[in-house]
């Protein structure tokens, strides 16, 4: 007999993944047995201030009450009907999440890369049956570094090799440039362009923040060629770069917008294409769906996360304290930091590799108190809940100075 959960030390669970669990992680060595707000807390009731927060997918912070309060009144209702039948908690959804994002169909799905895979498709048949590309000839064009999830034709044109290598062969239909070079882009668009899909920022990448007039020239060029821009904004959305959306730093409204992450509050998956009438609107009964896709409990979640984002609040607090976090950040180049990239409440470090790389690095702060990834090589990726306040993130930033100067 194995003992009940609770009265196992962390170790002890660490040791006991190793021969049952698929090794496609390497978690840092913590077990999280609880949380609220900003705050981990480990087996062994250890805290620790969670600067990652789920890659973004933790944007209104561990168990925020108001999420909390909505899937619970959720679940004493109705949870899940399938698409076989209406269920009355998706209509406003839809309705809040296209008035939120100025679009104005909602598809619903679950996870990020099957709101990926849904565009793609969406963007297919739009040039089938709108653009009149010839079949099975439609081409889109993606930016290398990307990083859409991990399903085998979004690893299709991935530039990653270790997402790639042993999963072909590999979907067709997808051109590579370099990621905010317009003239690369302009180069690949042709008359069987679909799409352009692109991370206004990219995330995994190393936060990389492309020039600023790439993102207006990506859409007035995908306008002039015919084609849609399609914005993955599943990490960089909902807040995290003090705007509701990263596009709207330049004014940009994509054709295709793909959320996921933080749309489910940390609760249940929830991720959403949205799209204009005209695109989305290709899309007929038996076409495409999913089984828990727009169900009762993701919409309410959905919703509440919706209902947070109306007020502003969390968009402006990102904003403000992303002063301090540029401001803290800047403070430390040449002192460990070579140099960092910042938006909103989102970073890149990168650290100085004779301090050691990023993994090592993640761990010292792990002994510190403090959650973050390594992303490639010595760069770490900073995301702390937008709850956070100035306080947490000056002290986190302070033992980052102290685990980088000793
Ligand atoms: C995380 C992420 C995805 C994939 O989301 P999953 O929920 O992990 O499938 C897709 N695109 C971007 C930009 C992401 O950051």
């Amino acid at each position: 007999m194995t003992a009940p959960t609770g009265t196992r030390s962390s170790a002890d669970l660490i040791r006991a993944e190793e021969p049952v669990l698929a090794h496609n992680y390497h978690p840092l060595p913590v077990v999280v047995a609880r949380a609220e707000g900003t705050w981990v807390e480990d087996v062994e009731g250890r805290r620790y201030l969670d600067m990652l927060a789920g890659y973004s997918a933790l944007n209104f912070g561990h168990r925020h009450p108001a999420l909390i309060e909505a899937a619970h009144r959720q679940l004493d209702r109705l949870t899940l009907t399938s698409r076989a039948f209406h269920n009355d908690r998706l209509a406003e959804f839809a309705e809040r999440l296209a008035a939120l994002t100025g679009l104005d169909m909602v598809l619903p799905m679950n996870t990020g890369a099957e709101a990926v895979e849904s565009g793609i498709k969406v963007a297919r048949k739009w040039a089938y049956e709108v653009k009149g590309v010839p079949a099975d000839r439609a081409t889109i064009v993606v930016a290398a570094d990307n990083f859409h999830g991990r399903t085998t034709t979004i690893v299709s044109f991935s530039t990653d090799e270790t997402a790639r290598a042993g999963f072909g062969p590999f979907t067709p239909g997808f051109r590579i440039v370099p990621y905010n070079d317009l003239a690369a882009l302009e180069a690949a668009v042709d008359e069987t362009t679909a799409a352009v899909l692109l991370e206004p920022i990219q995330g995994e990448a190393g936060v990389i923040i492309p020039d600023d007039g790439y993102l207006t020239g990506v859409r007035e060029l995908t306008r002039r060629a015919g084609c849609l821009f399609v914005a993955d904004e599943i990490q960089s959305g909902l807040g995290r770069t003090g705007r509701t959306l990263a596009v709207e730093h330049e004014g940009v409204v994509p054709d295709v917008l793909l959320l996921g992450k933080a749309l489910a509050g940390g609760i249940v998956p929830v991720s959403a294409v949205v799209a204009r009438r005209d695109v989305l609107g290709v899309l007929r009964p038996g076409e495409h769906g999913s089984t828990f896709g727009g169900n009762p409990l993701a919409a309410a979640v959905g919703t509440a996360v919706v209902e947070l984002l109306e007020t502003g609040a969390f968009q402006r607090r990102a904003a403000e304290l992303g002063t301090v976090l540029r401001d803290g950040l800047a403070d430390l180049v040449g002192k460990g930091v070579v140099g960092f990239r910042a938006r909103g409440l989102w970073a890149g470090v990168d650290v100085d590799p004779a301090i050691g790389t990023g993994r090592e690095v993640s761990k010292r702060l792990m002994h510190e108190g403090i959650l973050v990834k390594d992303t490639h090589g010595s760069t770490i990726r900073l995301a702390p809940p937008l709850t956070i306040t100035a306080e947490e993130l000056r002290s986190a930033l302070g033992v980052l100075e102290r685990v980088l100067n000793r």
